[in-house]
């Protein structure tokens, strides 16, 4: 088995070079080129020997992100990409173009075992998990492609982070350090469904990234009612969670909740949600729901969701609508997962019908790809 070299991080590769009768330095020379200048092979190293080069090659790999295609939204100029892993999974990345900079919405996992009712992502399953190596592949292969400096980075695509958290801490640790693409940590936000033993291990890492929760009821039998994580760890003992974080980190935790028609939409959704986030000093993203065509939860009106935010707001919470971001390329969504769904490629006859390749297209649901109004 050959080791995974770009999920090695600074000081570790040093102790690989060494283990290998190298100089230090050199560690810093293969760094450069797999985290700044993103190269998929040894041989683009040129600044190393050729014999070098050739014994990375014996012994470690680049493990393969590779696009299969590409979508662009004649809206705003969002991108949505399909990239293949080296075993055939596939996942979905998301390029969104803000004033204040670039963000990258990465996956996590091919495919999801969370199983909350509303999301495309967990209806196959979880295929496995993401090396930190393929999380950075995305990101990389996205700042090569277009070009572009990527400035945001939110692991909210397919997948739990938390979930596959020691892989994660890894590509956020790689991801931020000054050796590498080095992104800001603040420019940084995991969203979970609510793994509390992660969350609190996460608060005590004190890195200054954002944890943002996906909440989406305002009592424990609600948001059992639509994830079912609910049943394992309590509304209350997720937000004791969410203060350790915000205690231990000083950073503002983001509560998300996806606004569903008739099912947590009420007035009365709005007040206890109202009273849960008062005594935090927290931000709440509505998040009108995006139909998922296996499921019929239907989003509410523009004017019922404003509603809703208009009665968080009277009770001084600060609170956004996110509105979405290619949604002309939302449609295509679904076409990719028929024509990727198996892995040489060739047209599967239709999502529905071929449920054991699902998890492969790695859906990463557009409902989280959206900007703030
Ligand atoms: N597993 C992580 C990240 C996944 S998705 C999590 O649960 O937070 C990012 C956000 O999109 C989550 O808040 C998720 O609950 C939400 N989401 C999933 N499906 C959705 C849908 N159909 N409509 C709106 N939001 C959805």
């Amino acid at each position: 088995m050959k080791k995974d070299i770009r999920a090695y991080g600074y000081e570790e590769l040093k102790t690989e070079m060494l283990s290998l009768g190298e100089k230090a330095f050199r560690a810093g020379q293969v760094y450069d080129w797999l985290h700044v200048k993103l190269a998929d092979r040894f041989d683009e190293m040129t600044n190393l020997s050729k014999d070098l080069r050739h014994r990375l090659q014996e012994q470690y790999e680049i493990l393969p992100v590779s696009m299969v295609e590409r979508q662009v939204s004649k809206l705003d100029g969002t991108n949505k990409f399909l990239f293949r892993l080296y075993d055939g999974n596939m996942v979905e990345s998301v390029l969104m173009r803000y004033k204040h900079g670039n963000s990258v919405c990465i996956s996590s996992q091919a495919g999801c075992r969370m199983g909350c009712v509303f999301c495309a992502s967990t209806i196959g399953g979880l295929k496995r998990d993401l090396s930190a190596s393929e999380m950075l592949g995305q990101v990389y292969q996205i700042q090569k492609i277009t070009g572009e400096r990527v400035h945001n980075v939110v692991i909210m695509g397919t997948g739990e982070p938390l979930d596959n958290y020691d892989n994660f801490l890894r590509f956020v640790r790689i991801l931020t350090d000054e050796h590498g693409l080095h992104i800001s940590q603040r420019n940084v936000t995991v969203s979970t469904c609510g793994i509390v033993p992660r969350m609190l291990e996460l608060a005590d890492e004190k890195l200054q990234i954002t944890l943002a929760l996906s909440l989406h009821g305002s009592t424990q039998e609600k948001r059992r009612a639509l994830m079912p994580v609910a049943n394992k760890y309590s509304l209350s003992e997720v937000l004791s969670a969410c203060d350790a974080y915000f205690e231990k980190t000083g950073r503002r935790v983001t509560f998300e909740y996806s606004l569903v028609h008739g099912v947590n939409d009420t007035d009365e959704d709005a007040r206890e949600l109202a009273a849960i986030l008062k005594p935090r000093n927290c931000h709440l993203n509505l998040i009108p729901v995006n139909p998922v065509r296996e499921r019929d939860f239907v989003r509410p009106s523009r004017k019922n969701a404003l509603n809703f935010k208009n009665n968080l707001e009277k009770s001084g919470i600060n609170v956004t609508i996110r509105r979405e971001m290619g949604s002309d390329i939302d449609g295509a969504c679904g076409q990719l997962r028929r024509r990727y769904a198996q892995e040489d490629g060739a047209e599967a006859s239709g999502c529905g019908e071929n449920p054991a390749a699902e998890g492969e297209c790695g859906r990463a649901g557009w409902e989280s790809h959206n900007r703030q109004d």
